[in-house]
């Protein structure tokens, strides 16, 4: 019996240990990320759970619960990107004295010399992508930084000093986080939304009934999986909730919908858990 009552028992402990249930014993919805966000007690979210039992089928999109739209403009990190564009102007060559634009953040356009990386990168202008956009064109994304590694090769700079050494040393890592965080679309969008001041949605966690439902089903299923079939079935299902999810995040951020984004986010991060635990498995 899938919704047995050692299940129902076991899900304060599995909330516990996927953090859906605070150490207070409270569940934090994800339709706001102030402070204010509302409390539920862990019986409603239960009895929540056990409605959605109902209609729960294999591979759904969890759509968004109503809720008023908020359009939150990004001005602060807008402001943000200007001010470090400004900054950006104001550097000049190490090497030459050459003053640097936004666009010479790795070489001086003069003597060639590698800049020293400066201590807050903007990943978007590390592979010179202009606006900050969820929609990433991955090929293209690679290629930049295939191009960029190439750049900043050790063996580029065997005779150099060993200043610029370092500098090449330092702008490398700076390529290689930004890569990182850019290519994967849920740390890509953690990152917008702390470029956004939205960081602190990162704490948020899921309420939707159904995704709550397929977490705590999908984490029974990993564990008592038979055989690599099983898996394969699972993970086959994952891929279909991560595609969906992200595509709603896609049109999330096109939108300006922030929040939305925001609580899709967490949403992803629930999915890309399960998807690990299945790999790690299969
Ligand atoms: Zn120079």
């Amino acid at each position: 019996m899938r919704r047995s009552a050692r299940a129902v028992l076991g899900f304060a402990r599995q909330a516990a240990c996927s953090g859906l249930v605070h150490a207070e014993g409270t569940v934090m919805t994800a339709t706001s990320c102030s402070s204010s966000a509302a409390l539920l007690p862990p019986a409603a979210a239960a009895s929540g759970r056990a409605a959605a039992a109902a209609a729960l089928p294999a591979v759904r999109c969890f759509a968004a619960t109503a809720r008023p739209q908020h359009n939150a403009e990004p001005a602060a990190a807008e402001q943000q990107q200007q001010q470090q564009q400004q900054r950006a102007y104001e550097r000049t060559c190490w090497q030459c004295g050459t003053p640097l634009s936004a666009h010479d953040q790795f070489f001086c356009p003069e003597c060639e010399s590698v800049q020293p990386a400066s201590g807050d990168p903007q990943y978007y202008q590390v592979f010179d992508l202009g606006e900050q956009r969820f929609d990433v064109d991955a090929p293209d994304l690679e290629q930049r930084y295939r191009a960029l590694q190439r750049r900043l090769h050790p063996d580029k700079f065997s005779t150099a000093s060993p200043l610029e050494q370092e500098y090449a040393h330092q702008q490398a890592a700076v390529v290689n986080q930004a890569y990182d965080v850019l290519k994967k679309p849920l740390r890509r969008a953690h990152y917008i939304l702390n470029q956004a001041g939205l960081g602190a949605c990162e704490g948020m966690t899921i309420t939707d009934p159904e995704l709550l439902m397929y977490v705590m089903e999908a984490r029974e299923d990993v564990e008592g999986a038979a055989d690599k079939a099983q898996l394969a079935r699972l993970l086959d299902q994952n891929t279909a909730l991560k595609d969906k999810c992200i595509q709603e995040l896609a049109t999330a951020f096109r939108a300006g919908d922030l929040l939305h984004a925001a609580e899709l986010t967490t949403q992803l991060r629930y999915i890309c858990r399960i998807r690990e635990a299945i790999v790690e498995k299969l």
